[in-house]
């Protein structure tokens, strides 16, 4: 066989590094004894490094959706009113667990492609001090876009409305400290930067939004955010721990502490730098032009060829797992992934696969050297030069 690796440029399942896979593959141990508690709580150290917090950060068994639904469960009770940021597939999925829960869901609706305006939700809360919370995403995974969570913090922390922060497709790819910023609520999933299956989800929360959690008596059986908290200071879950994953997550937050979190955050940057850079070269239109993910790339195809049909001939052809547009964009766009365990030359097998498979679709692509042009950015992105460097938006 000539083509026998698949390379994962999706916005997860993302690939695994060799140590987190080994640390997998270890022996069961039982979630209740010593072993699985000196572990939980490594992680546990690990954990408020990542998120920037001085509070827990608690592992819960689900998808990053289920982290999600246990936000809104825990932090509003239903009549109370929620502001949900949308721009995109997950913004909408905040209103549906919004609504379901019994919220009345005030729309903050963002053009696709764009990150929210700041102003507008200081606006909102203004109209209508009744709002209890705002629901974001820091990445919006389906557009691109990084929304501007640090200013919209720097709002809700001087309100009484809670930010929740959808980080599935950020945490651990853009820095986010929670902390430092003001936000109330930062959850995650596995698959995505933290270079795990799927099947663990990390939430955490501020002091305030603590305290909200701990007011409500009707939330959820299985999400009881205080009592996993109670229970994770004895290094244990309320259930049964996903305990492979857990360990897993110890190695791997291990791997993304090694060399600092600003070495993580400064591939990360380099790398959205070498795919914006290649896939203008080849004369594709950035989705996202001014705020824009650092873990997926998302650009329009060239009128009259089918997105679909792209995605597919890349896997078929060249063994790269690239994701589609959702919705409308169906067909008309392409995300790349550059989250988890990629790097430099996973994204040039990208944009070759991307490039060949748009000209097998009927398509024509722009210039030759694409290639250079991305790895002269990436390299300049590294070089630490000005302007080019990893722009300062943390703390
Ligand atoms: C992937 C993703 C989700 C969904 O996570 P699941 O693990 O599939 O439940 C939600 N929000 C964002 C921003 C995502 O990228």
């Amino acid at each position: 066989m000539l083509l026998n690796k698949v390379r994962l440029l999706t916005p997860g399942p993302t690939p695994l590094p060799e140590r987190v896979r080994l640390a997998l593959a270890k022996d069961m141990i039982h979630h209740r004894k010593r072993a699985f508690m000196d572990t939980m709580m490594q992680v546990q150290e690990r954990l408020r490094i990542l998120f920037g917090t001085a509070d827990t950060v608690l592992p819960l068994s689900c998808s990053g959706t289920g982290a999600m639904t246990a936000a809104v469960h825990s932090l509003f009770t239903p009549g109370q009113r929620v502001l949900v940021v949308e721009g995109g597939k997950f913004g909408q999925r905040w209103h549906e667990i919004a609504s379901q829960r019994g919220l009345e869901v005030t729309s903050l609706a963002v053009p696709w492609g764009k990150g929210v305006e700041p102003q507008a939700v200081a606006d909102a809360l203004k109209a209508d001090p009744s709002i209890k919370g705002v629901l974001i995403q820091y990445s919006e995974t389906s557009t691109g876009v990084l929304h501007p969570v640090r200013e919209v913090a720097s709002i809700t922390r001087e309100s009484n409305a809670l930010l929740v922060v959808d980080g599935i497709s950020a945490v651990g790819l853009a820095p986010c400290p929670m902390d430092a910023w003001g936000i109330d609520c930062l959850l995650t999933g596995s698959q995505k930067g933290l270079m795990l299956p799927p099947g663990l989800a990390l939430l955490a929360l501020s002091p305030r939004a603590w305290k909200s959690a701990e007011a409500n008596d009707s939330g959820c059986f299985y999400f009881n955010l205080p009592a996993e908290k109670a229970k994770l200071a004895k290094g244990q879950t309320l259930f049964t721990s996903a305990v492979n994953l857990i360990i897993g997550l110890n190695e791997s937050l291990d791997m993304l502490l090694e060399n600092g979190l600003e070495a993580v955050y400064a591939k990360q940057w380099a790398l959205t730098m070498l795919n914006r850079a290649g896939l203008s070269a080849m004369g594709l239109t950035l989705f996202a032009p001014e705020h824009f993910a650092w873990g997926i790339t998302s650009v329009l195809l060239p009128a009259g060829v089918d997105g679909t049909e792209v995605v597919r001939i890349a896997m078929e052809t060249y063994g790269v797992c690239l994701a589609g547009g959702q919705d409308h964009l169906k067909g008309r766009l392409v995300r790349v992934g550059h989250m988890g365990w990629v790097d430099w030359a996973d994204a040039l097998a990208g944009l070759y696969a991307l490039n060949r498979s748009i000209i097998a679709a009927g398509g024509h692509c722009g210039s030759r050297d694409y290639m250079e042009t991305a790895m002269a950015a990436y390299r300049m992105a590294l070089s630490g030069k000005p302007g080019q460097a990893l722009p300062l938006i943390h703390s």
